[in-house]
């Protein structure tokens, strides 16, 4: 198996608390929350970061955001949220497999970097 970290928690190698699910991609609540939900939906294609999409992969990315409005629906994000993914270093990316945090469940800071 991969030695990715999402790579195995898509695989089930790797115990984790599952939002959604389908075919392309797997949501599930990030291991340390930075708000009171903190949810990651991921492809469960290996694509390490947002560098690494292209025309031929891009319909899943396409995927994940008509997924994102759903799952924080179910979520009760009714006030909104934010969907943040992290590139690099400069990012502060930790998991080189591209994800979409999504954030929510109170007012949120306006600072973005
Ligand atoms: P990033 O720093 O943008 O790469 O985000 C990686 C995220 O993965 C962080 O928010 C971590 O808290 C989260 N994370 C790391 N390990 C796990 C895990 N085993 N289950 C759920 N979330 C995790």
């Amino acid at each position: 198996m991969s030695d990715c970290l999402f790579c195995k928690i898509i695989a089930g190698a790797i115990p984790s608390n599952p939002v959604y699910e389908d075919e392309w991609i797997y949501a599930f609540r990030d291991i340390a929350p930075q708000a009171p939900t903190h949810i990651l939906v991921v492809p469960k294609a290996h694509i390490a970061d947002v560098n690494g999409i292209t025309e031929e992969n891009s319909a899943i990315i396409a995927h994940i955001f008509t997924a994102i409005p759903q799952i924080a629906r179910a979520a009760e994000l009714t006030d909104g949220y934010r969907v943040v993914t992290n590139c690099g270093v400069h990012g502060c990316q930790s998991v080189q497999h591209l994800h979409f945090h999504i954030l929510g469940g109170r007012q949120l800071s306006g600072e973005m970097g």
